[in-house]
Order: C-alpha cells, then structure tokens, then sequence
C-alpha cells in the first residue's frame, strides 16, 4: 500500500475508507462490515469515521468491524462543533471511544469550525493527547484564513492535517490553501473523492476511463493517488467495490493522462471560497 507521511514521521496508508451514511441501513450492515475488514485484510487500514455520522451509528459499526483487529487500523474520528468546547471535546471523545471500543483514536478532528474559538479546542486536543486518549489531531474544512490562525495558537504546530473536499471536479483548494499546506508539510485527507458516486456517472471521466482500461471510480481515486500528499478515503459498503477501488493503486497515471485530466477538469483559474458539504 502506497503511504503518506504525517507531519509526527508516521506513514498512513494513501488510500482508507469512508464511513459516512453506514450503518443507516439495517439491511445493509452485515456488507458494510464484512467491506471495512476486507479493507483490513487489503491493506486500507484508515478508517474515517465522525460522531456525527448517523449520531453514533456509523461509529458503532466501526467497533465492531474493529472488534479484535483494533490494532490493525489508523482510526480517525471527528468531532462536531457544537462539542468543540473544552469540555464538550473531552466528553465527546469519551462517547466515541465507547462506541468505537476502544481506548485511543489514531487522528481526532475537528469536523468544522463553528462558534467555539479555535484556541479552546487545540487546548483540549492537547490534553487529550497528554492524556493518551488521542495519537494526533487535526482539523477538517478549514480554508486558508483559518488554517493559518489555527497554526499560529498554541498546539497549532501539531495538526497532521486538513480534511477537506477534494477530487477532481472540485479543485478549488488547489489556488491557495493547498500550496500552503504543502509549504507547511500538511497531508490534505480528500473526502467525497468520487463526488459522492457523480463523478462514475461522469460522461467525460467514463470516456476517459473507457480509453484508458480502468473504471471510473478508478480514474477518480488515481487521479488523486498521483500526490505524494494526499490520503484519500472513499466510502463503499460494497466489497465488490472495494477492491474495485483499491485497482486505482494498480493504475498509476502516466503524465499523458494527468495532463488530458487537467483538460477535462480544468484546475482554477480564480480564488473561490471553500466548498464543504
Ligand atoms: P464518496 O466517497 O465520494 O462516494 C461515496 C458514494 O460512492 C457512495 O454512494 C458509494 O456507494 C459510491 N461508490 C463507492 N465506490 C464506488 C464504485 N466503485 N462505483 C460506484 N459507486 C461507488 O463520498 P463520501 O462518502 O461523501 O466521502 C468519503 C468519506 O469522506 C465519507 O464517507 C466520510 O468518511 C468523509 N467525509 C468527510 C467530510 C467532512 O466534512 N470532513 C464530508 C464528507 C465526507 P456504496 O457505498 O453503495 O458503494
């Protein structure tokens, strides 16, 4: 599996899994998990999870897809605004490590920002991580303006990462944010990749795709596979369409291809502000 390098030195696999809106179908459960212990056994060892996420459901089926494989995984999770208080973060990480059966998060997120100062949530990440709770922490939605004032507070210095919309109909974070996170050693976290599956109906990547021998949702994720510092992390229930998925990592994009790619979804050619969803 291809990795990406933390700002701590710890490499993370490039490609992880989603788990938005799982667990939302109880008809469904039984695929989705049997899909994020095959990512386990595949190598996407990266879970991206949210308390947010079917309030604690999607977190729940994650300890269990985990139960006895905890330590094989990267987990993250994230926590919302309306918790990002000092101690609203340290009640709501106690919630999700409980649901999650586990006693320590890999990467603890901030989902958005909200009203809470920046300041007061770092301070509690901080002593989470004192505490062994949490491994890293990092934000999520954050454009420039507020990456730079998150940077600058105290514990501001330790933030793996940015977790932000990404794929390749949505470049916009490639103006000023993103070379600013490279400037600064951030890995971006992608999310929505495949466009939340509009970018497989996608008449100008299907065509691509056809030309090239991969699918779509293959073109999508090796498209951002080709940066050294992106994770991605698609969401499937679908077994079939995990490793259908994890083939992006055995399609690298020539320069021809990235090139035509860039012809097809132009990069910006102005500031806008950050989409997220
Ligand atoms: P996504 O990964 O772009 O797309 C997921 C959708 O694509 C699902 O409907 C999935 O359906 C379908 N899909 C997956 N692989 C496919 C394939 N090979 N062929 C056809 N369809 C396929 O969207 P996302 O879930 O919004 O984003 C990914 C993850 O990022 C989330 O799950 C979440 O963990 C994270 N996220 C974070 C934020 C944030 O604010 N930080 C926001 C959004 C998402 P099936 O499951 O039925 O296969």
């Amino acid at each position: 599996m291809k990795t990406v390098r933390l700002p701590s030195g710890e490499n993370v696999p490039a490609l992880g899994m989603g788990t938005w809106q799982m667990g939302d179908a109880p008809g469904a459960r039984q695929e989705e998990v049997a899909t994020l212990r095959l990512g386990l056994d595949l190598g996407a060892r990266l879970i991206d999870t949210a308390e947010m996420y079917g309030q604690g459901q999607a977190e729940q089926l994650v300890g269990e897809a985990l139960k006895g494989r905890r330590d094989e995984a990267f987990l993250v999770s994230k926590v919302l605004p309306s918790n990002a208080s000092r101690p609203g973060v340290l009640a709501a990480c106690e919630r999700s490590l409980r649901r999650l059966q586990t006693d320590r998060l890999d990467l603890y997120l901030l989902h958005w920002r909200g009203a809470v100062p920046l300041a007061e949530t770092m301070a509690a990440f901080v002593e989470l991580q004192r505490a062994g709770k949490i491994r890293h922490y990092g934000v999520s939605n954050l454009d420039l303006a507020a990456m730079q004032e998150a940077a600058s507070l105290p514990g501001g210095q330790a933030i793996a990462t940015d977790q932000l919309l990404y794929h390749l109909s949505r470049r916009d974070i490639e103006w000023d944010l993103l070379p600013w996170l490279r400037q600064h050693r951030l890995p971006v976290m992608a999310y929505s990749p495949l466009a939340q599956a509009r970018l497989v109906e996608d008449s100008k990547l299907t065509s691509f795709s056809r030309r090239h021998g991969l699918t779509p949702a293959q073109a999508a994720l090796a498209w951002l596979l080709a940066k050294d510092d992106i994770i991605v992390i698609p969401k499937t229930g679908r077994r079939q369409r995990l490793k259908e998925n994890l083939g992006a990592l055995d399609h690298p994009l020539t320069n021809a291809q990235l090139s035509e790619l860039d012809r097809l979804f132009p990069p910006p050619s102005r500031p806008r502000s950050l989409e997220m969803l």
